[in-house]
């Protein structure tokens, strides 16, 4: 079983989100664990406070070293080994699939979720945290990012999806984004299913698949585009759709 620790002043943002659908399960049938550390428990402060003004002025108010560094630490005490700290930042490296296969090899994993204006730098220092942006824009916590990368790492692990093998032909993991896909009716509005998919073929399928694959990499993600133009020069479908 996969242990991930989300050290958060939300927890119950955190348990809500991770009991619905295939995340619950996985939680049922142990493949993982999540448990939300309210770091507001840590502070020695008398009313609770976890926050303050940041040194030299500025706008917003800071979370404090000394609750997040007590709370790091008591769940780094119950976890044998040395489990990744991983603070989620804007200014963090940028998560993606890759990393989330990374991440999904951990037995143990330990979130920070920032609030307010973020985190005294001495706490991500004291921790060696790594920080992980969710992307290019600014949110008000960490629990969101979080919640994003848990999702994306849990269903990576053996048992958590009914058929794994979907990892293989998604977007993302093999450099391209998905084709698409249809289900029941075979018609709706005058829309019917591509033939292709109908024909049993299943070569075919999956050269129409793979063809469909690189179209719409090639509109939607340029970058991605090329990027797969450059690592897999046998692919003769590329010239297929480039022509
Ligand atoms: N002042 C910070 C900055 O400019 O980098 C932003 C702080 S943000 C309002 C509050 C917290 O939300 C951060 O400490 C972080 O934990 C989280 N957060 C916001 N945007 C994020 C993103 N794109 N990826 C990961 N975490 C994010």
């Amino acid at each position: 079983m996969k242990n991930y620790y989300v050290m958060t002043l939300f927890p119950d943002m955190i348990m809500q989100a991770v009991s619905y659908s295939i995340i619950s399960h996985a939680i049922e049938d142990e493949h993982i664990h999540v448990e939300a550390v309210n770091i507001r428990d840590y502070t020695h402060e008398r009313h609770g406070h976890v926050d303050d003004e940041p040194y030299g002025g500025g706008a917003g108010m800071l979370m404090q070293v000394q609750p997040i560094y007590d709370c790091c630490r008591s769940i780094q005490e119950k976890i044998p080994g040395r489990a990744r700290v991983l603070y989620m930042s804007p200014r963090g490296r940028r998560f993606d699939q890759q990393i989330a296969m990374e991440l999904s090899g951990e037995d143990a994993l330990i979130f920070l979720c920032g609030h307010y204006e973020g985190v005294d730098e001495r706490a991500l220092q004291l921790l060696s945290v790594e920080e992980l942006s969710i992307g290019d824009y600014v949110l008000t916590g960490g629990e969101l990012p979080a919640l994003v990368i848990i999702d994306a790492v849990a269903r990576l692990l053996p048992g958590v999806l009914k058929k794994p093998v979907s990892h293989e032909i998604e977007s993302f993991s093999d450099g391209l984004l998905e084709y698409p896909q249809y289900t029941r009716p075979r018609e709706f509005m005058g829309m019917e299913v591509p033939p292709i998919l109908l024909s049993g073929d299943h070569q075919k399928v999956d050269e129409w698949r793979q063809k469909e694959s690189l179209i719409r990499t090639r509109e939607q993600r340029p970058d991605l585009f090329n990027e797969y133009v450059r690592t897999h020069p046998e692919d003769r479908l590329i010239w297929d759709i480039i022509e």
